[in-house]
């Protein structure tokens, strides 16, 4: 039977499969350290887990409006609103509430790109920005960023890879998988560049910016430029601040009226909304108080000084010290490829990684620092036998 070209084009997220082989591994018996998945492995925080249950109980079970529940939209602006460095003015009209993150970034790219259209993604990057925009019948542009720029674009690499055909740039900061925070400095470097393109949409991608540790001082975020407001797409959602990636609750925020309309028309013939009781958890997440998620800042900004010194110890492991999310993005090509390294991580020393290969980078592995430091001490020390004896 037939598979259409347009799904047969895509590839399989490789976080997932690999997550998937440690998974069976453990099934088998191995003791396998899954250092593959991006997300946070704390519990959803109590009030939250009350919220989602006083929803079942006072039946949020029907269905709500397309762009998400008005109490949630007005949390998500007042939310953005709030951000250190926001300077546009956000209401519950400019927000579209979606099925995590990744619905938000796959109804954007949907909503502005036309077959032929060029995206530019720095590299590497997430792995389904590139699969989406195929899916829409987008050309993607990789840019391939350096080791010594922290693997941040530049201005320059942005000038030479924008075209009259560009439509999109997609930006993602705090970053999977490097781990890169944009500074300030930096930003104001690529939007210089982007003013002299009015038609290029911004898609902002800032779902780890809760997750910033070393330059927590400085403002982070896109809506710190009002001039591109109106073609600016912020994204964000509770999946990685909040530890409620299994809820599914995401959005995306413009100022452009014909865009929200637009995705909203899209979200509506396609799943509705995200379900109601995750939108009210997602609610009392984001009004709840901030405690929360300074209380899993400090567990991750531990576990990132201590994968750190670890893996300074391995000799011939190039790496920054990341500042923000829970990667670590190490260059490994002293031993081999990344899918090399990576396989036999797995198959002999029983740590699950993912190859950089995934993300555009070839020479890198991924290692996500989002268990606990007792597992970080047992995967490095495996990482670091296997590396000193390859
Ligand atoms: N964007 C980036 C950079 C991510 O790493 C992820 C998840 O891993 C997402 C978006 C999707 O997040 P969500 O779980 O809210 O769909």
């Amino acid at each position: 039977m037939q598979i259409s070209d347009r799904i047969s084009k895509i590839e399989a997220s490789q976080s997932l499969v690999m997550a998937a082989r440690a998974k069976a591994m453990k099934t088998a018996g191995v003791d396998v350290v899954s250092m593959s998945l991006g997300e946070p492995d704390m519990d959803t925080p109590k009030h939250v887990q009350r919220a989602a249950q006083e929803a079942v109980e006072n039946h949020f079970s029907h269905y709500g409006p397309v762009p998400g529940i008005p109490a949630l939209r007005q949390a998500v602006a007042d939310y953005q609103n709030a951000l250190k460095g926001n300077v546009i003015s956000w209401s519950a009209d400019d927000v579209i509430v979606s099925t995590g993150a990744k619905m938000a970034i796959y109804n954007s790219i949907q909503a502005v790109v036309n077959p032929g259209d060029e995206v530019i993604i720095p590299m590497p990057s997430w792995v389904s920005y590139s699969e989406m925009v195929k899916l829409a019948d987008g050309v993607v542009v990789p840019v391939e960023t350096n080791f010594e720029d922290r693997y941040c674009l530049t201005p320059e690499q942005l000038r030479e890879a924008l075209t009259p055909k560009t439509r999109l740039i997609i930006l993602c900061s705090p970053n999977n998988p490097t781990g890169s925070v944009y500074s300030m400095p930096e930003l104001e470097g690529l939007v210089n560049v982007l003013r002299e393109f009015p038609d290029v949409y911004i898609l902002a991608d800032e779902v780890y910016n809760e997750l910033v540790y070393s330059c927590s001082d400085s403002p982070i975020t896109f809506s710190s430029f009002a001039d591109i407001a109106e073609r600016l797409i912020i994204i964000n959602g509770v999946s990685k601040a909040y530890a409620m990636t299994g809820y599914r609750i995401g959005w995306l925020m413009s100022k452009n009226k014909a865009f929200v309309s637009a995705c909203s028309r899209l979200q509506g013939q396609q799943y509705t909304h995200p379900t109601m009781v995750a939108q009210k958890a997602a609610e009392a997440a984001l009004t709840g108080g901030r405690e929360c998620v300074e209380q899993m800042r400090g567990i991750f900004a531990s576990r990132r000084k201590l994968i750190c010194q670890l893996a300074a110890q391995i000799l011939g492991l190039k790496f920054h010290e990341p500042d923000g999310a829970f990667y670590l993005f190490p260059d490994v090509s002293t031993w081999g490829t990344g899918n090399e390294v990576a396989e036999r991580l797995l198959e002999e020393a029983h740590v699950a990684v993912v190859s950089g290969a995934a993300f555009g980078c070839p020479s890198c592995i991924r290692l996500s620092y989002a268990i606990s430091e007792n597992e970080i001490r047992k995967a490095m020390s495996r990482i670091a036998n296997l590396l000193n004896n390859w």
